[in-house]
């Protein structure tokens, strides 16, 4: 039995230590904002399923291992000839900017269709989480996230979408114009403050709020970088600040909130103690430098609240 299953592409990640046009020392993992939510569920001890095309290739293998040995399900997962495994490249250009170099047009992940994720919703998740980059990646992965948030909704399984706009990838009103018709099917809305507006567009981010909770939206979910976050359900609302935290590395920050959001749904917790689960998991993505690599699992959470030097025998 699954708790939560979710989709998209997951590329090889190169952390370049200089700025890329100069060479030097690479590090290779593994990212993709879904995959990033599952790892950061399966740390939390939640049964969480991943599922993609990666190439028939190495670097499609390492994505394979890597979420196997986090305890993700990549049973639905599979390899596909038609194109290689997706390459990101981060380069920290300066202290605080990282610049991302994407190598991932023609990707096997950009032939996803409804055939490849339907199955993975069988037996039927608790919630699934898809982000809006997935259908920004072609006509097929498009496709793919209409059939299963609409099948996921009908049978009963809470969809979670978040807005994650890649400008890189495709304008705000392509997105606005493929993501807003997911909007009847949706349960929970992630957003950051400047996004929330392509899947409800209204003058004020108070109008925004209303519209998605009178389609039905039951979790409206605005993330504020360093501000912290704030969420709406149609019943209450909350605010957290952001935890203080040194920062490391930013980029990840907003899955790893999410996947500490999506633990405090399927842990039952009240408003408030979901978005402090969010806030605390975002603030380990921040100050440990990977997209996931740093996640906490369940017995780390309250770690952070020790004070700055402490060290943990
Ligand atoms: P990304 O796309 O880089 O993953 P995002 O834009 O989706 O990020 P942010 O709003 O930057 O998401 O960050 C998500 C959450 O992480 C914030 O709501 C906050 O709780 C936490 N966070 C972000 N930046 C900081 C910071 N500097 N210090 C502490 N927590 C932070």
């Amino acid at each position: 039995m699954i708790d939560i299953a979710t989709f998209g592409e997951t590329m090889a990640a190169l952390r370049a230590l200089d700025p890329v046009r100069l060479g030097g020392t690479m590090r290779l993992s593994i990212a993709g904002a879904e995959s990033n939510v599952a790892i950061g569920l399966a740390r939390l001890g939640h049964r969480v399923r991943w599922t993609g095309l990666v190439g028939d290739d190495e670097t499609g293998e390492l994505v394979l291992r890597t979420l196997r040995a986090e305890g993700v399900d990549v049973t639905r997962a599979r390899t596909d000839e038609r194109g290689p495994t997706g390459l990101i490249l981060f380069e920290r250009r300066v202290a605080d900017l990282t610049r991302v170099i994407y190598h991932r047009a023609g990707s096997a992940a950009s032939f996803l269709a409804p055939d490849d994720v339907l199955p993975s919703l069988d037996p039927r998740p608790r919630i699934l989480h898809v982000t809006g980059i997935t259908p920004a990646l072609g006509p097929r992965p498009a496709a793919a996230v209409l059939s299963a948030v609409t099948a996921a909704s009908k049978a009963g399984t809470r969809v979670c979408l978040d807005v994650n706009h890649r400008a890189s990838l495709w304008s705000r009103a392509e997105a606005s114009d493929v993501l807003r018709p997911l909007l009847p099917w949706l349960s929970i809305v992630i957003a950051s403050d400047d996004e929330l507006d392509l899947i409800a567009p209204a003058a004020t981010e108070r109008d925004r709020v209303k519209a998605l909770l009178d389609a039905g939206v039951t979790d409206v979910v605005i993330k504020r970088g360093a501000d912290g976050a704030t969420a709406h359900t149609p019943k209450t609302e909350a605010r957290a600040p952001a935890l203080d935290v040194p920062v490391a590395d930013t980029v990840g920050a907003g899955d790893a909130f999410t996947a500490g959001y999506l633990s405090g749904v399927l842990d039952g917790l009240d408003l408030p103690a979901r978005l402090n689960r969010a806030v605390t998991t975002g603030a380990f993505a921040v100050a440990s430098p990977g997209d996931w690599e740093g996640l906490p699992t369940r017995r780390e959470l309250p770690l952070l609240e020790a004070p700055p030097g402490t060290t943990v025998r």
